[in-house]
């Protein structure tokens, strides 16, 4: 498998794209966008950052020349992370045209997060990035982001299938990567890039459609993620390629 991608192949897809790369919606019976990956959660583990920095702020993950509205760090707290940073605010809210600003009660509300910037990335003149805490305590978001979330390994030992949530980080390392159980079907029917195989059945493909639009719904609908149950349920229709 070579699942890992580098930061120039992930530049380059990008750039073909157009700014409707952030509408990943799915309609109706719509299936996986076209390279979606599918992995475990020890593959998606083992893949390396590429430092490309898109998950330490919104001007770094959200379209140049547009207003700043996409990708946030949630609420922000009163205390800013000042204890990381010497006492100085660490995660800065910004306006949509990206100018800082002090801190305002509005901020922590996590229905309604800002914009925002780490006072610890910094920029490389290879076009990387790097964090200044890389090697001491961070926010606990950056921790978790995007593969180390607590309840990742309870979910799919469940039977859940789990989309990353780096919608709006197009260079990462992790975009587009569906996480399946241990003993998921669809990772029998992936390329060696880990998307789908072109020569699947209509049956094949239909289910891996469904997977992927539950998934989705689990990150990106105001319901919330589905119980559990009802992934069950979804999952009997793998008895069938068993
Ligand atoms: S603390 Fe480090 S990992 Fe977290 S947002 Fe800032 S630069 Fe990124
Ligand atoms: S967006 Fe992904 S690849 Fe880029 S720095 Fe963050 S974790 Fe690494």
């Amino acid at each position: 498998m070579t699942l890992n991608r580098t930061l120039r192949q992930l530049r380059n897809a990008r750039d073909r794209r157009d700014p409707e790369i952030y509408d990943y919606t799915l309609e109706g019976d719509e299936g996986p966008p076209e390279g979606v990956r599918y992995m475990t959660l020890a593959e998606a583990q083992s893949l390396e950052c590429n430092l490309c920095g898109q998950c330490c702020g919104s001007e770094e993950a959200d379209l140049v020349g547009y207003p700043l509205r996409q990708y946030t760090f949630g609420g922000i707290a009163p205390h800013q992370w000042r204890a990381l940073n010497g006492g100085q605010p660490l995660i800065i809210p910004l306006t949509t045209a990206g100018v800082a600003r002090t801190w305002r009660p509005a901020d922590a509300d996590d229905d309604r997060p800002p914009a925002f910037r780490c006072e610890a990335l910094s920029h490389h003149p290879d076009g990387t990035t790097r964090c200044g805490l890389w090697q001491s305590r961070r926010p606990p978001p950056c921790d978790a982001f995007p593969v180390k979330t607590n309840y990742y390994p309870r979910d799919l030992e469940r039977g859940a299938y789990i989309l990353l949530n780096t919608q709006y980080q197009r260079l990462c390392t992790w975009v587009d990567t569906l996480v399946c159980p241990e003993d998921s079907v669809i990772l029998k029917w992936r390329s060696k890039d880990g998307t789908l195989r072109r020569r699947l059945t209509d049956a094949q493909r239909t289910y891996a459609a469904r997977v992927f639009r539950e998934a989705y719904r689990d990150v990106f609908s105001k319901e919330g993620p589905l119980p559990m149950r009802e992934w069950r349920k979804v999952r009997v229709e793998e008895a069938a390629w068993r």
